[in-house]
């Protein structure tokens, strides 16, 4: 790895490794060199946004490679655990991530820039620190899908094919990916120090949070609290997102929760089709865990643990009784919070959708789509044109429409929504399953990009009503969503 100074790069701050220095927080670590780097792809209007000077493909692949990095960067694998599936692992780390520096970009936010699939770091136990081409382009498409539906999630920068063959199941070509976060602050970042009883790194951390992310709320009386209310009211907004997406994230282990209320580490996360809570894709997730209807419950059960894991900075856990129960029912009240604050959230997207303040109406359109086997996206999506007066492309996506047309006329009654403000608010276009497959197989086989930047083109429009993006917007399928699973990449 060597130094570049690039004229005109921005200057990093570092503030994560300026502000929590020592052993505790982090390692230093270098991105493994890269044999043949290639530019995959460059996401231009980040760069910008950056104010990343222009940068030849070939500078950009040394760059995003990891091959070389400009003055000032500052590589570090970060501790963290995190709850995998229910189960406790005190000590994750980045195991093939490393943040690089950080940057405030042309509007005064501060981005972290993370490198995914450098190579191995001191947090990599077995882990060959590395990652493919596929799930690295997966994590783009997916992420701007998100980026561009209006919900709060880490951005990829660059993805550059390293020129390694990574071993999984197959043999697998290589690649880093370049992330842009607000920061990689994890539920699992302060699990680490709590369950090790470093009180006093916690209470750093905590403060550290607070100013990055909260900073009105640092004078706070209780910080701990302060922190955790804000973070569940940003996870209430984000699953409630989610949901009224379609979207399963499929691993949503508390070091894949963020605490600034982005989506983070797109794995074996995929956009359901036909309505079903129980859906879910990823192969590790036998048991459902992670499946669509579960997601809010589990990000409470997350916050959760973050409440846990805060406590000791509240309250001397050898302390008086009394002053522990005092803070754990602090801490409950917000838990307990959590629901209504989604079910908030929820229906504001759904009243938003459905161009109604009813929330009887979307249940009984929910119950409709479930029994109807009707396409989640494309279903909300027809109500635009229902409003229009063509109510046979809607009842066309039913198997069974049994209580549609009673539903319709209420509908009908109760909505005040244009079709254009319907349009703009059920998308058209989403990541579907077979397209993201299709996409990665001609990058990773044959190192086609071309339909990978075509689909991403089309994700970059999701309320489009662009005829030619028409094969971007149909189901797979339905044996193929079926059999669909999805792996997490590792
Ligand atoms: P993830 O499933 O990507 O959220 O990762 C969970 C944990 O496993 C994190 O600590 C990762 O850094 C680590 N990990 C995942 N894949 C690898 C790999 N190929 N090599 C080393 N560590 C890994
Ligand atoms: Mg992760």
């Amino acid at each position: 790895m060597t130094i570049t100074p690039l004229p005109s790069f921005p200057s990093f701050d570092n503030s994560y490794a300026r502000e929590l220095d020592g052993p505790a927080f982090y390692a230093a670590a270098r991105p493994e060199a890269a044999p043949a780097p290639r530019l995959l792809y460059l996401n231009q209007a980040l760069a910008d946004e950056l104010g990343l000077p222009p940068l030849a493909a070939e500078q950009a692949a040394a760059l995003f490679s990891g091959n070389s990095l400009p003055a000032g960067a500052q590589p570090i694998a970060q501790a963290y655990a995190g709850h995998q599936f229910g189960g406790f692992s005190p000590s994750l780390g980045d195991g093939r991530a490393l943040l690089i520096g950080e940057l405030i970009d042309r509007e005064g936010r501060r981005r972290d820039l993370a490198f995914k699939g450098s190579g191995r770091t001191p947090f990599s136990r077995n882990g060959d620190g590395r990652a493919a081409v596929g799930p690295m382009l997966r994590e783009l498409l997916i992420g701007e899908a998100m980026q561009a539906l209006g919900v709060p999630t880490t951005r990829a920068l660059a993805v550059v094919a390293t020129g390694t063959t990574v071993r999984r199941e197959q043999p697998l070509p290589g690649a880093v990916l370049t992330r842009v976060a607000a920061s990689h602050l994890r539920v699992g970042t302060f699990q680490y120090f709590s369950a090790r009883g470093d009180i006093d790194s916690l209470r750093r951390l905590l403060a550290y949070a607070l100013a990055r992310h909260d900073a009105e709320l640092a004078d706070a009386p209780v910080p701990a609290l302060a922190l955790l209310g804000a973070v569940a009211r940003r996870q209430a907004r984000l699953i409630a997102q989610w949901m009224n997406l379609g979207f399963i994230h499929g691993v949503m282990n508390t070091d894949n929760m963020t605490i600034s209320g982005e989506t983070i580490d797109y794995g074996p996360c995929a956009f359901m089709e036909r309505y079903d809570p129980a859906t879910r894709f990823s192969s590790i997730d036998q048991q459902g865990r992670y499946a669509y209807g579960n997601q809010p419950a589990i990000a409470r059960w997350n916050l959760a643990r973050l409440a846990e894991a805060l406590l000791p900075t509240m309250v001397d856990p050898d302390g008086p009784e009394a002053e522990i129960e005092q803070a754990i029912a602090q801490v409950s009240e917000v838990i307990d919070a959590f629901p209504a604050w989604y079910e908030t959230a929820l229906r504001e997207g759904q009243r938003l959708k459905l161009g109604a303040p009813d929330a009887a109406l979307a249940d009984a359109w929910l119950a409709l789509l479930q029994r109807g086997g009707a396409d989640f996206t494309q279903a909300w999506r027809a109500l635009a044109e229902a409003r229009e007066g063509n109510e046979a492309a809607l009842h066309a996506l039913f198997d069974d429409s049994t209580g549609l047309a009673a539903w319709l006329a209420h509908w009908q009654a109760a909505c005040t929504a244009t079709p254009a403000q319907l349009r703009a608010a059920n998308p058209r276009l989403i990541p579907r399953n077979h397209r993201v497959e299709e996409a990665l197989t001609a990058a990773s086989e044959g190192g086609d990009m071309g339909p990978t930047e075509a689909l991403l083109a089309a994700l970059r429009q999701p309320f489009s009503a662009d005829p030619a993006l028409q094969r971007y917007a149909e189901p797979a399928p339905a044996a193929l969503t079926a059999g669909y699973r999805t792996f997490c990449g590792t």
